[in-house]
């Protein structure tokens, strides 16, 4: 799950993280007020969404008097932002978050993930803040430098010197970034975040270490733990259609090709998706139905997969091992008869009873195309979108 910077800025703050001064506001009232609260004489007006690069998009402004405070949010909500993360249709701005604005001396990278490679969680620092990190990771990976945490120890001190070490910070400024750190990755630990980013990690005039802007995505797993992060969920963020098959319990990911899937079991889901890939397709999402794949969750599936308006051909890739194919294909022939499916179905059944499906199947006068092996069916549904 996904958070917005300021719910982000709320939890490190807990964790005694320094973030500057700030406030959300949903309307250029609320922004005007935030700005009086805040007080001083430079404040930062912030669009929140769910995707970086804002401040290339015009999402983050500098105003230099409440009434540049008020106007600047007025202009902002409502707007349709543009980032390299949101892709051309960008995002509607609905919320704010004003905030002091910080004299800003150097801004840094740190970011906080685990590595899937190793499996152990990773500190990453780098003085090439304020930029897109991808590009630095893939130019020079030289300019970032890494600790790896033992789970069992956590970051340990010596290790948070190393990193404040590495970005050249000395004195105050290196104690600083030191309790930083630890902090830092406090809240990640504390919080079962999948990932922490802070860019950019400024230094300020007066030697403070600030978070000055704030990602954090937390692995959904664990999400049941903490009840507090699950509310910050803003569903206006999230892709209607997922939210659509979570209510199902169907795990969906839409994706931007044209073959949609259904397939029980994640894995053989990511097989299938290959396979579609390999025959020359492209799919259109992912789905697991779960184990069970009845006629309810077969026609829950058919929902959301025709929901999407790019997809162009169905294909049903079932393994019968507790589920028996004949019921499989039951709950197929049922759904089908209810939803008005006018595309192209390809299915394949294996396992369990494999053949009284494919008997019903083709008996059931309905326009299928029964598959009979995953590959014959990833040829036989790319064919059918090339006539
Ligand atoms: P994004 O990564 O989405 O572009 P950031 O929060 O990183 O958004 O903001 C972009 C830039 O705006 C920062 O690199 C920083 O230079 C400036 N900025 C952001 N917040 C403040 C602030 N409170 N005070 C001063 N400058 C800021
Ligand atoms: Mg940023």
């Amino acid at each position: 799950m996904k958070i917005h910077e300021y719910q982000a800025k709320e939890i490190l703050r807990k964790f005694n993280v320094a973030i500057p001064k700030g406030k959300v506001a949903f309307s250029a009232d609320e922004a005007l007020h935030a700005a009086e609260e805040i007080g001083g004489e430079l404040w930062v007006v912030k669009a929140q969404i769910h995707a970086g690069g804002r401040g290339k998009g015009g999402g983050v402004k500098v105003a230099g008097s409440l009434e540049e405070v008020k106007s600047l949010a007025a202009q902002m909500l409502g707007m349709t932002l543009v980032t390299h993360q949101t892709g051309p249709e960008g995002r509607v701005v609905k919320r704010l978050l004003i905030e002091q604005g910080v004299n800003i001396e150097k801004e840094f990278y740190v970011g906080i993930t685990l590595d899937r490679a190793i499996s152990k969680n990773v500190v990453m620092v780098s003085t090439q803040g304020g930029v897109e990190i991808e590009k630095i990771a893939a130019e020079s990976p030289e300019k970032i430098i890494k600790e790896t945490i033992e789970p069992e120890l956590g970051l340990q001190p010596f290790q948070a010197k190393k990193l404040a070490f590495a970005l050249g910070l000395n004195g105050i400024q290196h104690k600083n970034a030191v309790k930083f750190l630890m902090g830092l990755y406090n809240a990640y630990s504390e919080s079962d975040c999948s990932l922490a980013e802070i860019n950019p990690l400024v230094i300020t005039k007066e030697g403070n270490v600030i978070a000055l802007d704030a990602k954090m995505n937390f692995d959904d797993n664990a999400l049941f733990r903490h009840p507090d992060i699950e509310r910050y969920r803003d569903l206006y963020e999230e892709d209607p259609l997922e939210i659509e098959a979570s209510k199902y319990n169907l795990n969906y990911i839409k994706l931007d090709g044209n073959v949609g899937c259904m397939v029980n079991g994640a894995g053989l889901a990511m097989a299938t998706m290959d396979i579609i890939k390999l025959a020359g397709g492209e799919p259109a999402n992912f789905l697991d139905v779960g184990g069970g794949a009845s006629k309810e969750t077969v026609a829950n599936g058919f929902k959301i997969i025709l929901s999407d308006p790019n997809v162009k051909a169905i294909l049903i890739n079932i393994f019968g091992g507790i589920v028996r194919c004949d019921r499989v294909a039951q709950g197929v022939i049922d759904a089908t008869s209810k939803i008005k499916v006018n595309i192209p179905v390809v299915v394949r059944l294996e396992g369990t009873n494999a053949e009284e499906a494919g008997v019903l199947l083709k008996g059931s006068g309905l326009n299928f195309q029964v598959a009979s092996s995953l590959k014959d069916a990833a040829v036989k549904v790319t064919a059918v979108l090339r006539t």
